[in-house]
């Protein structure tokens, strides 16, 4: 296995940075080999009930159980009541990308970017009389709700149509081919771990007065003042939401830049956006605790530094939204019993295959905990379709898997950071450029574009891009088709771009900005 090709597609922490441990040691410690990803049959018995039994109706889940029902397998899944707010005895189907994830927190995203709009217009020539522009979040809130009522029905639908049983209730391993949902058994020759993650708190004084994403994408009304905690993809998203919107937001979180894991350029570049689009950014601090004022509203302490560092009130907040991580939900599931072998984190082990410990146990998606993204499990869920049921031994390939942030401005990258590539090849040609976009130019937003290509200098390809500015991931999606299929510098310099665009700059950087070169090792003396 190519492990410095994989770790492009590992947990950001790993395939950002530096390549990935776990799941190096996981390959060498299993030793799976092509023949062993064959569906499991036990020894003795065939009498199964189903060929597939899936815990978890979200993306991976659904699309693992939908395609190895059509390639022919008896597929049955199960998943918990639907409510917009997950808990332990609610869920729904579509999980959480579909029902508190990508798809609400992307509606959020485009009710925000009107604010943006109905700012950007008056430069254009547009009068908005004083007091005409208001936003009902009541409305909002429950245009959201109808939407992804429809979007559940949806998947039930798709899960209809391609011929899975779906059963409502919560799953639990009894052995390693046997699931029992709300006292029922059912037998299957595979079953399919997809339980996805759960939002972590931290464990401070008054987090139970804080909310998670889930409730941010539920609150009866718009904070006019929020502290969100974190600096990971949900903390930059809600806080840009929450600004656009108004509120005044304070993003507090132990790093000096936000977004660990991406490239150091790119965390700059943004962090200062975020300031020139109004966020209050508090880098380099820990929260300490949460406490509610006599008026209902909360302050917020945070420790700058380490343990003995001052500490620092935030007062009269509306709202603190705890974007700490998000972690595998394998608690009561019955895996250990059942012999899956756990991560520290939680999260189920599994082979290049996706197959846990147990044969006839396969997971995918956020609850292996590789890359935490809807593509992602999608794809992890089709692989595994493709070696139960048609008996063809699948690898999900993680390399360059694009992703986006959806802040204000927008992040995409695909491939590796400048600090991972050097790992990896050691020297590089950087190309790179900011730029104000023509939009900017007379709509009176201060903010600026970011564009970066790394290349390694040996071979001259493309092995990483990333942006911050407007429409970043829609470009990004693109790009990502070039760099998958290793294109160099060269080729895509071969491209003509379409003007005017801030994506053709991607195809005119001609100079190099910067040579990073491994340094010589030093002489023996
Ligand atoms: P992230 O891992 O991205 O960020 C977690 C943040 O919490 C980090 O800033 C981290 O700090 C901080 N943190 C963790 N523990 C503590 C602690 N004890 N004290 C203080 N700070 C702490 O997680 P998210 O919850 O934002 O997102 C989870 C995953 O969901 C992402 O990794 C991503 O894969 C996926 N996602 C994808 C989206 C997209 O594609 N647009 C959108 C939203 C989520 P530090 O860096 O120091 O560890």
């Amino acid at each position: 296995m190519n492990v410095a090709k994989l770790t492009t597609g590992l947990p950001r922490q790993c395939f950002r940075t530096a390549p990935c441990r776990i799941v190096r040691g996981m390959v060498a410690a299993r030793s799976v080999t092509t023949g062993a990803a064959a569906s499991s049959t036990p020894s003795g018995s065939g009498d199964f009930d189903f060929d597939l039994f899936t815990i978890g109706a979200g993306s991976g889940g659904v699309r693992g159980s939908r395609f190895a029902a059509s390639y022919g397998a008896k597929v049955a899944v199960c998943e918990l009541p639907f409510d917009y707010v997950s808990s332990e005895r609610a869920g729904g189907v579509g999980g959480t990308c579909v029902l508190r994830g990508c798809v609400p927190k992307k509606l959020m995203v485009y009710a925000a970017q009107y604010a943006e709009e109905f700012k950007a217009a008056e430069g254009f020539g547009w009068t908005l009389p004083a007091g005409a522009v208001q936003h009902s979040w009541t409305s909002f809130i429950e245009a959201k709700r109808k939407e992804l009522q429809r979007l559940n029905n949806a998947y039930k639908n798709t899960l209809n149509n391609a011929k899975v049983t779906l059963i409502e209730g919560r799953g639990r391993l009894v052995d390693p081919h046997t699931v029992e949902v709300d006292g029922r058994r059912y037998r299957a020759r595979n079953i399919l771990i997809a339980v996805g993650g759960r939002a972590s708190r931290l464990d401070i004084p008054g987090a139970e007065l804080c909310i998670t994403s889930d409730e941010a994408l539920e609150l009866q009304e718009c904070p006019k003042k929020i502290a969100v905690l974190g600096g990971g993809y949900i903390a930059v998203e809600f806080s840009g939401i929450f600004g656009r919107l108004g509120a005044e937001v304070h993003t507090c979180y132990r790093q000096p830049l936000p977004l660990r894991g991406f490239d150091g350029e790119v965390r700059k570049f943004a962090a200062d956006q975020y300031t020139a689009a109004g966020l209050h950014l508090h880098p380099g601090v820990t929260p300490v605790k949460v406490v509610r004022q006599d008026d209902g509203r909360l302050t917020l302490t945070v420790q700058h530094g380490g343990p003995t560092g001052h500490t620092e009130e935030l007062r009269d907040l509306d709202q603190v939204l705890m974007a700490t991580g998000r972690v595998p939900n394998t608690s009561g599931l019955g895996l250990s019993e059942a012999g899956v072998a756990l991560g520290p984190r939680g999260q189920v082990r599994v082979d290049e295959f996706c197959r846990t410990a147990v044969p006839s146990i396969w997971a995918v998606g956020d609850v292996i905990d590789r890359i935490q993204l809807t593509p992602v499990a999608l794809m992890e869920g089709m692989a595994v379709a493709k070696s139960i049921a048609l008996n063809q031994p699948s690898q999900p390939d993680y390399w360059a898997v694009p992703s986006a942030v959806f802040s204000h401005p927008e992040i995409a990258s695909v491939g590796y950071t400048e600090e991972a590539a050097a790992e990896v090849y050691g020297d590089l040609d950087i190309y790179s450029t900011s730029f104000r976009p023509m939009k900017n130019t007379i709509s009176g937003s201060p903010l600026r574009t970011f564009m970066k290509i790394v290349v390694d200098a040996a071979s001259q390809k493309v092995v990483g891009m990333h942006m911050v500015g407007a429409e970043a991931a829609e470009i990004m999606q693109g790009f990502a088709v070039a760099v998958k299929l290793g294109a160099t510098k060269a080729q895509m310099d071969s491209v003509v771009g379409i003007h005017p665009s801030a994506a053709e700059e991607f195809v005119t950087m001609r100079s190099v900005t910067r040579k990073v070169r491994k340094p010589e090792p030093a002489a023996a003396s």
